[in-house]
């Protein structure tokens, strides 16, 4: 789940030309991807946009200097991470004290010797691939690779209101494996860890949009991001006779099942909350336990009801 090493991006925002063009020069070769932005506002739309890992950026501008759109990158979340290095025409010490104190990273002096700048680009993208490497870890499983509750959570908040934003609709699955705690007691805790592992492995399939997590122990949350419930019961049902009929090695006649609890915002009024959403999910879950198990339950949308 952990994403492979890509190239990194790098935005340089300076409104002098001829900076960009030494700076093209001098990154030639290097293993990145520059990118130029020739004002303050462009740059700040291009940050955003591209989400580089490391802006090169000037503080004397027109319009908005480097330290009042530093401001601006550390107040957006999208943005916030980004590695900022400042380029200065003066070797002032007050700059470079506010700079800093501000959450650059760096400071480089024009003109820059090349040798230099290749360097402390080269340590700054070195850096910040292991802060995201890091990050990433943070919100993974460790025994299955999917992502924890902690990164679930976090984006259930943003998709439903990237949902409501855009009314899209957005479905929420909940999953628990059914006795779970038997089979741990009968075949040892060791082949419980083999069949949360493989469980997992059949959740990761589907499409890249969908988000997969461990909420806990044997339980499941996805979200699927622009699908209604039909759909979501679909893939829901998909997956439940998948792990039916998953064949378990050294028990030939075991057969694992789960039950699942699935709704989507048209299933909730007024204005739809991630706790909303996350209670009805478990609510269905809840009855699909108490009917046997081994099923999926939809909730019902607000319209259907009677
Ligand atoms: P139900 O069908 O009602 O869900 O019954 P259940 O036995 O699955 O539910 P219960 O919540 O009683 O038991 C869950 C068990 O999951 C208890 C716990 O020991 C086990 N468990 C939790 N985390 C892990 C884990 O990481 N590895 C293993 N092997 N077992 C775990
Ligand atoms: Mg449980
Ligand atoms: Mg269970």
């Amino acid at each position: 789940m952990v994403q492979n090493k890509i190239i990194p991006k790098v935005l340089a925002i300076d409104d002098s030309e001829l900076i960009h063009r030494l700076l093209e020069a001098r990154l030639q070769g290097e293993d990145l991807e520059l990118h130029s932005a020739t004002s303050s506002e462009e740059g700040l739309q291009k940050a955003r946009a591209l989400k580089p890992e490391l802006i090169l950026l000037d503080i004397s501008m027109e319009g908005m200097n480097g330290f009042e759109l530093l401001d601006k990158l550390k107040e957006d979340t999208g943005t916030q991470n980004i590695a900022v290095i400042f380029i200065s025409g003066t070797d002032e010490p007050m700059d470079k004290v506010r700079g800093l104190d501000m959450g650059a990273i760096d400071f480089i002096t024009k003109p820059f010797d090349a040798f230099e700048l290749k360097a402390r680009v080269r340590s700054a993208l070195r850096n910040q691939y292991l802060m995201r490497m890091l990050e990433q870890r943070a919100q993974l499983d460790g025994l299955t690779g999917l992502w924890n509750r902690t990164y679930f959570d976090n984006r259930l908040t943003q998709e439903v209101s990237e949902a409501k934003r855009h009314q899209r609709a957005l479905t929420l699955v909940l999953c628990d494996i059914d006795r779970f705690k038997r089979l741990n007691d009968q075949f040892g805790h060791p082949f419980g860890d083999r069949v949360l592992k493989h469980v997992s492995q059949i959740f990761s399939g589907g499409r890249t949009s969908d988000i997969v997590c461990r909420y806990g122990g044997e339980e499941f949350g996805f979200i699927f991001p622009s699908t209604n419930i039909e759909r979501g019961c679909e893939v829901a049902e998909r997956l439940r006779v998948a792990i039916e009929a998953a064949k378990w090695s050294g028990n030939p006649d075991l057969v694992v099942t789960a039950s699942f609890g699935v709704c989507d915002m048209e299933c909730l009024e007024g204005d739809v909350t991630p706790e909303a959403m996350l209670k009805l999910a478990d609510k269905m879950l809840y009855k699909a336990k108490q009917s046997g198990r081994n099923c999926v339950k939809c909730a019902k949308k607000k319209k259907d009801e009677i």
